[in-house]
């Protein structure tokens, strides 16, 4: 069965014996099998050769059907290798948003495209393969560190281990590990910091190099060095995929090539860090506060 199960699936699983009370973009990492009705359509075709183009058409989403709208005709149109940062306050939507594209909830008016593919239209599997999560709190399961990284594409050398985790700037860290590749992880290997989990994370991403990369920006305080890693690892790729990061640091958002504002009324700002600061607005006062975002 393990080839046939895609690897969103996969970690789902994993993520779901995971601790209780996971932030946000985890949270609906476990929910998928919550939803039964989210399945391929009869005619669904698979989503291939993706550039990366994301549009938001009218989008309004509810958790519940009586529920509260958390989303309200959002529109939003990312372009290909575009990297955008999404800041706003806690329970405006960031993650609900991110969360939709793959599908992990249906829209519940509206549609979101992919390159011009409405994501109802594509199978799930080929929809989520094209695009890689990066969650705030990484879960590991027992095994390697290259088996955590690999895990997203099982038959990957081990060359190829190793360049994901160079560009996830993870093999410094990896090689000072007591066995380094080799050493054991999950709760009864070695502990490792929020940040080099989550550099973990971003090289089993770059394994299976999506064309569409979601990033939660951990909020908890990262020692420097990871912090700078994320970061680094991110500019890097910048222009090769589209990025949409969850930003809870000034840095990521002033390197951003543009700024959404989400808050309870939708997207109330977007534009560059400059354009946005000209403005005066929301993104202005809360850099001016020198509030982390
Ligand atoms: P944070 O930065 O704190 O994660 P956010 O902007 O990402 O916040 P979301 O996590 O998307 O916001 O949450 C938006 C709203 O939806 C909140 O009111 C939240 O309580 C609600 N919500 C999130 N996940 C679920 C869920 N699985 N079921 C029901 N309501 C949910």
């Amino acid at each position: 069965v393990g080839v046939l199960v895609d690897p969103v699936q996969r970690f789902v699983n994993f993520a779901r014996v995971a601790q209780e009370g996971l932030p946000g973009f985890t949270r609906f990492m476990q929910i998928m099998d919550l939803q039964p009705e989210i399945a391929d359509a009869p005619h669904a075709t698979p989503l291939t050769g993706v550039r990366g183009r994301i549009e938001f058409r009218d989008v309004s989403f509810a958790y519940a059907e009586d529920g509260e709208h958390v989303l309200r005709g959002l529109n939003l149109r990312v372009q290909p290798g575009e990297t955008v940062a999404l800041v706003g306050p806690s329970g405006a939507g960031k993650s609900t948003l991110c969360a939709l594209i793959p599908r992990f909830y249906e829209v519940t008016a509206g549609s979101i495209l992919i390159d011009g593919h409405d994501v109802r239209d594509v199978t799930l599997a080929s929809l989520r393969r094209q695009i890689g999560v990066v969650p705030q709190d990484v879960y590991l399961f027992a095994g390697s560190v290259a088996d955590n990284i690999r895990y997203g594409r099982p038959d990957a050398t081990d060359a190829e281990v190793e360049a994901a985790a160079r560009r996830a700037h993870a093999h410094d860290f990896i090689r000072a590990l007591p066995l380094g590749y080799d050493t054991e992880v999950g709760q009864r290997g070695v502990m490792l910091s929020g940040g080099q989990r989550q550099r973990l994370s971003l090289a089993r991403a770059f394994l299976t190099d999506p064309p569409i990369l979601l990033l939660d920006e951990a909020t908890s305080a990262l020692d420097t060095g990871s912090e700078r890693a994320v970061q680094a690892a991110l500019e890097t790729l910048r222009g090769h995929r589209t990025q949409l990061v969850i930003a809870h640091r000034l840095s990521t958002v002033r390197t951003a090539d543009r700024i959404v504002v989400l808050t309870e009324d939708g997207i109330v700002e977007d534009g560059t860090h400059a354009q946005l600061l000209a403005r005066g607005g929301a993104y202005a006062q809360l850099y001016d506060s020198g509030q982390a975002v």
